[in-house]
């Protein structure tokens, strides 16, 4: 079922400037000294910068390494705050994490991907930031799970936090990939379709790894309309408690930012407005006869299921499938269809016309 959120658009937050996209949230992994934090915050709020993270408490995989600074690295924060004017935030994992933000003045607060994969704890969070006006960004779970990730964004706004956003960080696997998390970038493109309104953050440094994959990244996500960046920085990366390998440092981030080409969303050229609606008509009626198609292709599909039910044949023919699916490979050549796409979309289609035929031969 489709729920709607009730949420207050990211210009009424105060926290961004929007007329020079992207949004950016920048700072270090973790907090880890005064001098750390307020060298970093000096060289991005040189820059531009006007909202800075920094992780107080750190999740981290083993046990004996750097767990954050703590209450410590808040007072580190409102430092920046006081003496640079920046909007601060961090994450939170507990309620008691939040009572100690709320003390510290912290801006906004972030929830991060294992506590997003934990509904227990969200629900937690969401109860203790209830009287409080902040925002909150919701990282995408560590597995790719979209109603996940919903189900977080609907917990908090049932706790009547309005002000929310996410954060796009990629997910974990077992494949082999370059980067540290796989993007998964369709399953950020249907949050974003399915909540336009709700500002949508990628977080190219957690995605990424390493600093060597942060602007292709960071592209992408400008490229699929997305928001706002949240990038790790940090005044001497080499020496960093946490995610050394994917910190810059604030002279690198302004170099990254500023070689970014942001589309525009829309534009007010007329002949370019004529043009797209033209095309998209003609899409919309592609994609209806493409419907259309696949309807008359199962019904062909179920009277060969009804058939083979009569005369007690197997549903799947492997070998026939093969043969289909090369030929149709093929094909696809000639039209200019990559392989893999026409694998996708013949393997969908024929997936479907085995569980109809399935429920023919179930049937009495
Ligand atoms: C972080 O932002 O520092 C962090 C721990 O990220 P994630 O929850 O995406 O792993
Ligand atoms: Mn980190």
């Amino acid at each position: 079922m489709e729920r709607t959120l009730d949420t207050v658009p990211v210009s009424e937050w105060g926290f961004f400037d929007e007329s020079i996209p992207p949004i950016v949230i920048a700072g270090p992994c973790s907090a880890e000294s005064e001098l750390q934090m307020m060298m970093t915050a000096k060289g991005l709020h040189d820059f531009g910068i006007h909202v800075f993270r920094a992780g107080i408490w750190k999740p981290r995989t083993h046990p004996g390494s750097f767990e954050g600074a703590g209450v410590q690295g808040l007072k580190w924060l409102q430092k920046v705050k006081r003496e640079y004017g920046m909007k601060i935030c961090t994450e939170v994992a507990s309620q008691k994490h939040v009572y100690e933000c709320m003390k510290y003045g912290v801006d906004m607060v972030w929830i991060g991907a294992r506590t997003t994969a934990n509904p227990f704890l969200v629900q937690e969070i969401a109860e203790a930031l209830q009287d409080t006006d902040i925002p909150v960004l919701v990282k995408n779970p560590v597995n790719p799970d979209l109603d996940l990730w919903v189900g977080a964004l609907e917990r908090l706004n049932r706790a009547g936090i309005r002000k929310l956003g996410v954060i796009h960080r990629g997910f974990s696997t077992t494949q082999k990939i370059p980067y540290r998390n796989l993007p998964g970038w369709q399953i950020a493109v249907e949050l974003r379709t399915r909540y336009p309104e709700i500002p949508f953050f990628a977080d190219p440094s957690h995605m990424g790894g390493s600093r060597k994959y942060l602007k292709e990244l960071s592209q992408r996500a400008m490229d699929l309309g997305l928001d706002g960046l949240m990038i790790e920085s940090h005044c001497d990366p080499s020496c960093a408690l946490s995610d050394a390998a994917q910190q810059l440092v604030p002279a690198d981030l302004k170099t990254l930012l500023e070689s970014l080409v942001v589309r525009q969303k829309q534009t007010n050229d007329k002949e370019y407005n004529e043009n797209i609606e033209q095309l998209r008509a003609r899409i919309d009626v592609i994609d209806e006869n493409l419907l259309m198609s696949l309807a008359s292709r199962m019904e062909v599909s179920r009277k060969i299921g009804e058939f083979k039910k009569a005369h007690n044949i197997a549903i799947v023919q492997a070998a026939r499938w093969e043969d289909i699916l090369s030929d149709m490979i093929a094909k696809g050549r000639v039209y200019g269809l990559p392989e893999g796409f026409v694998t996708a979309v013949f393997n969908a289609i024929h997936d479907a016309s085995v569980a109809e035929q399935n429920q023919i031969l179930e049937r009495e």
